[in-house]
Order: structure tokens, then C-alpha cells, then sequence
């Protein structure tokens, strides 16, 4: 077998690309990257060897090795780890696997290729060794093989494959520095460079002793080698806890907050669990495929377990649990069906609820910034997870009319404190988009009271917000649906009796509406909610709102049509002049105009819109 030459799949030349120019100025990331996966590599060997111990062979240590040849040019990593064969080298260092890279790179305009966060989406990986290098080789043998392989490229298009001289079990990788990168050929900046970034691994990473200012035969170790987690909290800096999320994660940004804990009793387990900065860039499909929870068994890594470990609402959260309680050998299948699993993921589940709460309370920007990321997904959690439903009702963040800004959300333990003396229930308006919910008609006559109204107006918030019927013993009210009354508007007795004598007096009218709308509308009634507004359409209560209607039926479903409730405002002149028409033409005329402008103010399409002009330019003329 001689040299075989390949093309990168199209994408790897993107992120390659995009990674060597993006992140020059972040170039010691190189060495971080393939360290990690140098750990990983080891992690995997020991998981194999559990239920084949020979694969370890005659070398037992799994460890990772660095070293320099300052007149080669050149920088060396071996690790004694699982080790890749040909069609693994082939897979692992010439395709993307993630979908959807294709769509996002096409996405990025030019500026923000240039943008790190952005690329630190991808989890820069294998390929940050071109940041620094102009050839990189990687010659693997895979545990239990005895071929070893070399994998060459400079990084332009393709690469070469080739048999190698029997080279020990795992991966050693020989970076060819790139002119003017001569900083890495030497001992202290590589030395300092792995305890900043690789201190956390739990695997020896050795470099060469130091005589007389030259490397040696004798090797060292330069790095803790005992796993983050298992090490004592007041031990680990801040900037230790980031590195480790980094390489848990391939996440380029920093976490946003973490939890650290270790249980002992009924069950004994350590969790490191982190909230990302930012969604990667494929985070949208992950419901189903879930990543970013390691699963250790008394140190040995096991699996990504994301799935069996947390609630798909918490689905953002990356991390590791080391327990002691379950066997070497769980298998998914295990995993899925176990008594002790569902406490741990239950436990783990009420830890990342603990962590968002005190960030919530401690660090309220922070907590913003969590829920701009990820709110629609942790509000997912009030119809998955029942147990915690109060405690995520804590959490959630609304836009409300209290603030009057998109930006300025409040939550409801706010709103509480904020409630009239007399008013018993919090109310909430759902809304297919900001503007259709901050000036909705219904809102009028809230207003006019100091009555603060939550105003959901995402797609996902008519669906969630029906699990949580009730917060702190108060119930949630829809606003658009039903009759208002005192219980929503806190209403006093005086005021109330005061819009009873209206409703007696509006009789009349009434029931010429009812005339002229006939099976248009379920009723017509004096509102309680409108102060400038005509009138407006109301639900009664178990009615799906009017513009999830709407959208399900877009979207092929068959919905059942609720009739809506025609409700008016008396003292509108629109109303007065209804009253006092005698042509009843033209009466009728004004009760399908101010059905339409009903309507249409709630967001929906006309039947007839030719119809409704017409009937408006008539009133107009005459
Ligand atoms: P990631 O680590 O996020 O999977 P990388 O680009 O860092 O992505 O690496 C790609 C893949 O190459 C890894 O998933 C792994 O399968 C393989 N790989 C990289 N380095 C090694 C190594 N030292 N030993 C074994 N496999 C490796
Ligand atoms: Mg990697």
C-alpha cells in the first residue's frame, strides 16, 4: 500500500478556513483543543477496556505527552488513548458530522466571519492545529490493531493517507509550525499554556525534564491530573471551572453560571453542571439527538447521557455526573428503565432549577441574559415537568404593561407585589407578536385601572402557559377570554354597581346588535373591558385563542371554530350613533363595520374585505 490522496468534504474546508483566520488572535486554543481530545481519546480506551481489558495491551497508562524539537520546527502530542484506524482517520479528521453546518456557514455574511463567537459555535476542535501549523501529521494505531496509519495535510483542500511503521497504541500528532510561530518552542510558554487551559484533565500530561535549559529523557508531569470535578470546590478557580467547560462543552465562549456539588447518602454522586453563554449554532434539532451531559462511573467516563440525565426542557445545560452507585457496565437501555437513574435525573434536574434561581437572585443581568437565550426552552419544563411546575413558574420572565418595553421583563412574584388590593388574579394577554399584545383593545379598561396585564407574545406562550393554572395560590387569568370582573380588574363595590346601571342601560342597543349580527357572534354584551375602543372579540374561557386557531388551521389542522363574543363599549359614539340610527340599512351597515373593525384590531383576515369597504365608504358618503 503506498500514499492515497483525499478531498476534504466541502464543509471542512469552511470551518478550517474560518477557524485559522477567526481565531489568530486566540491562536494558544490550538493547544487546548488537542489536548482535549487527546483526553477524550483516553476516556474512550477506558470505557472499551472495561469489557476488553486486552486492548490496553503492554502499556497500561493512559497518559498524554508533549514535546518540542525547536530545530525541526516542530511540536508533538501523543497520546496513549483508543487511537483512530484508516476509515476513522478518513471519518474523523475529513467530514463534519453535525448537521445543518452547511446552512449555517451559507448563512454567515462576510463580517461576521470574522466574529469568534460566532465560529466558537462550532466547537473549533481538531482543526485549531492549523492556527499555528502549515503541516500537521497524525499517525494513529487503534487499540487491539497492530496497522498504524499516517494522516498528512497542510490544510488546503485534501490530505494523505498512509501506512505507518507499528507505532505505539493511540495518537501522536506533529505539528509543522508556520513561520513566526517559534513562541510554542518553548518549555515555560507550553508549561504555563497547559495549566492554564489543561490543568483539569484527569489524565498525566507529561513533558520532558528540563537540563541545563535543554529537554531530556526524563518526563514529568505538568498538570494536576485528577479530574475537575472530584477535586475540592475551594480548590478550583473560576478560571479552571471555565476551561473544563470548554472541553465538556466544544464550546469556544464561557458558561454563564455552574453548579458543583457532591451528594452522599441514598445516592452518591458528583454533578459539575454549567449554563452555556450562547445556543450552538445547531441547538434547534437537539431536542431529539441531546449532548453535553457526560456520564462517569467512579471516574470512568461512560457515555454522553444526556437523554436519560435531564428533562428535554433543561436540555441547554452541558456538564458531568460521576456516580458511585451505578455498574461499570449501564447500558443505555439500563439507563433508560432504572428506578435509581430517575432520582438522579430528577436530583440533577432540581440542582440546575437551584442554580438558576440563586442566579436569578444574585445576578439579575445575568439571569436576563440566560433567559433571552433559552427561555422558550425552559418554559417547555411547565408542561414536561409537573413536580417543578412552581418552582419554573419562578423563573419565567414576561414583557408586561407595567414596563411597556419588549426588553423589560418582570416575573411573578414582580407582578404580585404589584397587584390592587382587591384584584385576585394575575392577568396575562397571549398575542401572535408584540405589537398585536401591547396594543390590544382588551387591554383598555385595565389600563384605566392601574391593573398591570403579562403579555406573552411568543408563539410557544399560549400553549405553556394553560399548565400553570396557578402561581403563589393565585390563579392565571387569560384576559382575552371570558367575562372581566372584579376578581381581574379589582374593582371596588361602588364601581362595580356603577357598570351594572351601564349594562341595564345598554339593553336596547343590545339586543339590536344581536338583530343585525345574527349567527356571526355567540352574544353581545356591555364590556368591561374597553375605555376607548368600540368593542372588541372575546373567547369564552376553555376556547383556544383566536390566533392559535388561526395558525393550526394554516398549518392543515382541523379546529373546531369557537363563535366569538361581540363585546361594546356604550360610550362611544360609534355605539350612540348605532343607537340613534333609523334607517336600518345603515344600522346595519354600522353593526357589520364594528364587527369587522373587531377583527380586525385582534389581527384576523376579513371573509369579505370587499364587502367592508364598501359598507365603510357608504357610512362615509352619507
Ligand atoms: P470533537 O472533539 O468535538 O469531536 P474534533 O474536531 O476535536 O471534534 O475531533 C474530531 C474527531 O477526531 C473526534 O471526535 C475524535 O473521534 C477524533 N480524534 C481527534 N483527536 C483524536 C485523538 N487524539 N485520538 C483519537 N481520536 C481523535
Ligand atoms: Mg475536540
Amino acid at each position: 500500500m503506498s500514499t492515497e490522496t483525499f478531498q476534504f468534504q466541502a464543509e471542512v474546508q469552511q470551518v478550517l478556513q474560518l477557524v485559522v483566520h477567526s481565531l489568530y488572535s486566540n491562536k494558544n486554543i490550538f493547544l487546548r483543543e488537542l489536548v482535549s481530545n487527546a483526553s477524550d481519546a483516553c476516556d474512550k480506551l477506558r470505557f472499551e477496556a472495561l469489557k476488553n481489558p486486552e486492548l490496553y495491551g503492554d502499556q497500561p497508562e493512559l497518559r498524554i505527552d508533549l514535546s518540542f524539537d525547536a530545530s525541526a520546527r516542530t511540536l508533538t502530542l501523543t497520546d496513549t488513548g483508543v487511537g483512530m484506524g484508516r476509515q476513522e482517520l478518513i471519518d474523523n479528521l475529513g467530514t463534519i458530522a453535525r448537521s445543518g453546518t452547511r446552512q449555517f456557514l451559507e448563512s454567515l455574511a462576510d463580517a461576521q466571519k470574522a466574529d469568534t463567537q460566532l465560529i466558537g459555535q462550532f466547537g473549533v476542535g481538531f482543526y485549531a492545529a492549523f492556527i499555528v501549523a502549515d503541516r500537521v501529521a497524525v499517525t494513529s494505531r487503534r487499540a487491539g490493531s497492530d496497522e498504524a496509519f499516517t494522516w498528512t495535510s497542510t490544510g488546503d483542500g485534501q490530505f494523505t493517507l498512509e501506512p505507518a511503521a507499528l507505532a505505539p497504541r493511540g495518537t501522536s500528532i506533529v505539528l509543522h509550525l508556520k513561520e513566526g510561530e517559534d513562541e510554542f518552542l518553548d518549555a515555560w510558554t507550553l508549561r504555563s499554556l497547559v495549566r492554564t487551559y489543561s490543568d483539569h484533565i484527569g489524565f498525566p500530561i507529561r513533558m520532558p525534564v528540563e537540563k541545563d535549559g535543554k529537554p531530556s529523557d526524563a518526563w514529568e508531569n505538568v498538570n494536576q491530573a485528577a479530574a475537575l470535578w472530584t477535586r475540592p470546590k475551594a480548590e478550583v478557580s473560576d478560571e479552571d471551572y471555565q476551561a473544563f467547560y470548554k472541553h465538556v462543552s466544544h464550546d469556544f465562549n464561557d458558561a454563564l453560571c455552574w453548579s458543583h456539588n457532591r451528594v452522599e447518602g441514598n445516592q452518591n454522586f458528583t454533578s459539575l453542571l454549567y449554563v452555556p453563554e450562547k445556543a450552538p449554532f445547531d441547538f434547534g434539532s437537539e431536542r431529539e439527538q441531546r449532548k453535553g451531559l457526560k456520564l462517569y462511573v467512579k471516574r470512568v467516563f461512560i457515555m454522553d447521557a444526556a437523554e436519560q440525565m435531564l428533562p428535554a426542557y433543561l436540555r441547554f445545560v452541558r456538564g458531568v455526573v460521576d456516580s458511585d452507585d451505578l455498574p461499570l457496565n449501564v447500558s443505555r437501555e439500563i439507563l433508560q428503565s432504572s428506578r435509581q437513574v430517575d432520582k438522579l435525573k430528577s436530583a440533577l434536574s432540581r440542582r440546575v432549577l437551584d442554580l438558576l434561581e440563586k442566579t436569578a437572585r444574585d445576578e439579575p443581568e445575568k439571569y436576563l441574559a440566560f433567559w433571552n437565550e433559552f427561555g422558550n426552552v425552559l418554559k417547555e419544563g411547565l408542561a414536561e415537568d409537573s413536580t417543578n411546575l412552581q418552582r419554573i413558574g419562578k423563573l419565567l420572565r414576561f414583557a408586561s404593561t407595567h414596563a411597556g418595553e419588549r426588553e423589560k421583563l418582570i416575573s411573578l412574584d414582580d407582578y404580585i407585589t404589584r397587584m390592587k388590593p382587591e384584584q385576585q388574579t394575575i392577568n396575562y394577554l397571549t398575542a401572535d407578536g408584540w405589537n398585536a399584545a401591547r396594543n390590544s383593545p382588551q387591554l383598555e379598561a385595565l389600563k384605566a385601572h392601574g391593573v398591570e396585564v403579562l403579555l406573552l407574545h411568543e408563539r410557544i406562550d399560549e400553549w405553556m402557559i394553560g399548565y400553570l393554572a396557578e402561581y403563589e395560590g393565585k390563579k392565571l387569568r387569560n384576559i382575552a377570554k371570558g367575562e372581566l370582573g372584579a376578581a381581574e380588574l379589582g374593582e371596588t363595590l361602588e364601581e362595580k354597581s356603577k357598570q351594572e346601571d351601564v349594562a341595564k342601560a345598554a339593553e336596547g342597543v343590545i339586543e339590536k346588535l344581536k338583530t343585525a349580527l345574527g349567527d356571526r357572534v355567540d352574544q353581545v354584551r356591555v364590556s368591561q373591558r374597553l375605555t376607548e375602543s368600540p368593542a372588541c372579540l372575546v373567547l369564552s374561557e376553555y376556547d383556544m385563542a383566536l390566533h392559535m386557531q388561526r395558525l393550526l388551521k394554516a398549518a392543515g389542522h382541523d379546529v373546531p371554530s369557537a363563535k366569538p363574543t361581540l363585546e361594546i363599549n356604550p360610550a362611544h359614539p360609534l355605539l350612540q350613533r348605532f343607537e340613534a340610527e333609523t334607517d336600518l340599512a345603515r344600522r346595519d351597515d354600522l353593526a357589520l363595520v364594528l364587527f369587522e373593525q373587531a377583527q380586525l384590531t385582534e389581527g384576523a383576515q376579513l371573509d369579505d374585505p370587499v364587502a367592508f369597504v364598501r359598507r365603510v365608504s357608504r357610512l362615509l358618503a352619507s
